[in-house]
């Protein structure tokens, strides 16, 4: 097994009020409320994403790239301790436009052919470095079996046991992370692990695996 403890130090500048992130706790709980107030409420996640992220990341929210509403969230009962690096092991795809046809191609196979409440990663990321919102901050995904309760899923669209990933998306990557220990969603000292290492899968492919360890760096 192979696996990295990290340790990012928050930026008080992006720290948030203690009453932000009472508020961004409840974005993330589950939610039987009505669907107008659903998409309030994931219209106020991706303003807050955009808000924490500007001038650093772009971040594609689920309204933009018009994810189907998730059956059920479960929150993470506390900040994710491990971040779980996937690949999706289909095309690679530059193009936005493609990319968020693609998170929809994603999203009905993970609800309608693998029956889970959403798609399964907490997020995606491009070759162009483009981050897209899956399931998003807090939420339980449905990624690694037995590690779905404490961890974050971030999936490299493409394949990538031939394929490098790009500098962008690793530097994207990077940037995701920061921010997740700026917002509290993610443990300061978490561990980094490429899915293979968690169970019986190549996934994220054997070139991404090996580029793993340039997601330890801070810099
Ligand atoms: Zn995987």
């Amino acid at each position: 097994m192979c696996s990295w403890k990290i340790t990012l130090v928050p930026n008080s500048r992006h720290a948030f009020t203690r009453k932000q992130k009472e508020e961004q706790g409840r974005y993330t709980s589950r939610d039987h409320t009505s669907r107008s107030k659903q998409a309030l409420i994931r219209q106020l996640h991706s303003l807050l994403l955009v808000i924490v992220t500007k001038g650093i990341l772009t971040i594609v929210s689920r309204l933009e790239w018009s994810a189907a509403t998730p059956r059920n969230r479960e929150a993470l009962s506390s900040p994710a301790q491990r971040v779980i690096i996937h690949h999706t092991a289909l095309a690679n795809y530059t193009n936005q436009k493609q990319c968020m046809d693609h998170l929809l191609s994603i999203q009905r196979l993970h609800m309608k052919d693998r029956d889970f409440d959403d798609i399964g990663y907490n997020f995606l990321v491009g070759a162009d470095g483009t981050v897209y919102e899956g399931r998003g901050w807090g939420v339980v995904g449905a990624h690694t079996k037995g590690y779905n309760h404490d961890s974050l899923g971030i999936a490299f669209m493409g394949n990538f046991n031939n394929d490098a990933p790009s500098k962008e998306a690793i530097s994207s990557v990077k940037q995701l992370l920061h921010s997740g220990v700026f917002q509290g969603f993610l443990q300061s000292q978490f561990d980094l692990f490429g899915h293979k290492d968690l169970g019986n899968t190549e996934c994220p492919g054997k070139k991404l695996y090996t580029a793993l360890p340039q997601l330890r760096t801070t810099r």
